[in-house]
């Protein structure tokens, strides 16, 4: 079969561009993670599931993946502009903690998330209040050409470097009013890299520095972070789409003033040689705003009842690039999905484990999570061999992942193919699309709301009086028992053609 060539869109060219590493064999990705004063909302989470396929895309094509996500715990201002409150600060002041404790809450609240969602770990997590020094060298190797001070702080001046804003394809001078004015400002899309703390007032984390005691701006720490470990020129840097009009030019013009390099015609001289982004999961009703009260959180969906990898099924079932509309039939229509392909693989697990104790197959595939095309490459898949040629050529061709989903449907709705294969393939595309349909069971999938104090045993304890009562044709007795359970919010799910019988709603 033929290993198609991996293409990814450059937000910088605007191009789909095929994947060649700066260093052969080796993929370094940097992903712009969350600021840790609040939890993170789904669509916020959207953006590492993205970052996750992409990491596993990239070990699929046999690369040497060194993934980074940051952890942003200070800088980070409540407008993207250089007015505004630090988000930290501002939440700490609110809920009377330090900062440090709101920072390790939403941190762990994130990882939890991060978990739920099987998304990998990174090689590294990189955490912004470990790099000031080294944010501070780079500021102090920059200050000279492309800086210049104020009263509130270091400002970066955008016209000391090549193309700024392309990335955005934004007028720099227009500045699309997007950055609130600060009184000395050269160009209105100059931007703070170091912000003093005002006279007389003390930050719960600010540091000295030859430009006076306060933090650093929020883009300089990406840039730091993200040379540091990877150095630059790294392979890939990726974000929201809200990251491309800001947060990631500003980071482009000190990667660009740092390496001393020039225009933006060749995009390693940005610091990475792609820029990805995710486009966002959007929701009708605002309950998507972090400042609406209860916000769709994570946690919110599973207290629902929801699997969290049905939330991962709805992401995969849509394109990356493409805005995706949050809505519960949404989500009950990819947990369903989801339900089909966990029962497809538990009749494949038990037909295999009846083989091998029979001996029919001499061995289980090992169903390692490290798959690569390479592995599977040169094996006779037979009839199976169309599905991996089109799984390849779909996550290839941009993370193709709803595409990549209907070939693994194909693998598992063959027929009259070798077993173990069709286990050793579905678990291959798996690792991919991490659904971890090898993990769950259909149990696992059962909607189970929070709210809902019926026990499992009970459900089955009635529906078992129930089938009695419609054997002897006491339908009377049958449905004054669905309507009992429908009180305490059992759905009973008669012909449902996933055999589920009851859920709770
Ligand atoms: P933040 O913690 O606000 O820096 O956001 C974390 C990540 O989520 C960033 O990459 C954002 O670009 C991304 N993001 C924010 N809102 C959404 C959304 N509604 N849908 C998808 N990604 C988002
Ligand atoms: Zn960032």
């Amino acid at each position: 079969m033929t290993d198609t060539p991996l293409k990814l869109f450059n937000s910088l060219t605007r191009q789909v561009e095929v994947f060649e590493p700066v260093h052969p064999g080796e993929a370094r990705v940097y992903t712009c993670g969350p600021t840790v004063y609040n939890y993170p909302h789904i669509g916020n989470m959207r953006a590492y599931v993205f970052a996750d396929v992409l990491g596993r895309t990239l070990s699929w094509k046999g690369l040497k993946l060194t993934h980074v996500i940051n952890i942003t715990d200070v800088g980070h201002l409540t407008d993207d502009a250089d007015a505004g409150e630090d988000k930290m600060e501002k939440m700490a002041a609110q809920q009377a903690q330090s900062i440090w404790d709101i920072a390790e809450h939403y941190k762990q609240a994130y990882w939890a998330d991060v978990r739920a969602l099987n998304i990998r770990q990174p090689a590294q997590w990189t955490v912004a209040t470990d790099y000031v020094p080294q944010m501070i060298e780079f500021a102090k190797g920059i200050a000279d050409k492309h800086c210049y001070e104020l009263e509130s702080g270091l400002y970066f001046d955008v016209s000391t470097v090549a193309d700024y804003g392309r990335l955005a394809r934004a007028q720099t001078e227009e500045g699309e009013g997007r950055i609130e004015a600060v009184e000395g400002k050269r160009n209105a899309a100059d931007f703070a890299i170091w912000r003093k703390t005002p006279a007389g007032e003390t930050r719960q984390m600010e540091w000295d520095s030859p430009w006076g005691r306060g933090a650093p701006g929020w883009h300089l720490e990406c840039s730091v972070m993200s040379g540091e470990v990877l150095g630059f020129p790294f392979d890939i840097h990726t974000g929201g789409i809200d990251h491309r009009e800001i947060h990631h030019p500003n980071e482009i013009a000190q990667n660009q003033a740092y390496c001393c390099t020039n225009g933006l015609d060749d995009p390693r001289n940005s610091g990475a040689k792609i820029w990805m982004h995710n486009n966002f999961l959007v929701e009708r009703s605002g309950k998507m705003s972090k400042s609406s009260g209860e916000f769709l959180r994570l946690q919110l969906l599973i207290d629902k009842g929801y699997h969290p990898l049905a939330y991962r099924m709805m992401c995969l079932q849509a394109h990356y690039r493409s805005e995706l509309e949050f809505s519960w039939e949404g989500l009950g229509a990819a947990l369903t999905r989801l339900k089909r392909m966990v029962m497809a693989v538990e009749q494949l697990k038990a037909r295999h484990a009846e083989l091998v104790s029979a001996s029919i197959e001499p061995q289980a595939p090992a169903l390692s999570e490290g798959w690569t095309l390479k592995q599977v490459q040169g094996d006779d898949w037979g009839k199976l061999a169309p599905a991996l040629e089109k799984f390849d050529a779909a996550i290839a061709d941009d993370l193709n992942t709803a595409v990549a989903l209907t070939a693994l449907d194909d693998v598992l709705a063959a027929k009259k193919v070798d077993i173990a294969k069709k286990t050793e393939l579905a678990a291959a595309m798996d690792a991919v699309l991490g659904l971890n349909l090898f993990g769950l069971t259909r149990a696992d999938l059962r909607i189970r709301p929070k709210s809902a104090t019926i026990t499992e045993d009970e459900i089955e304890a009635a529906l078992a009086r129930r089938k009695e009562a419609r054997a002897a044709q006491d339908f009377a007795a049958s449905d004054a028992i669905r309507d009992e359970l429908a009180a305490q919010g059992v759905e009973v799910m008669d012909g449902d053609p996933l055999g589920w019988e009851w859920k709770l709603g």
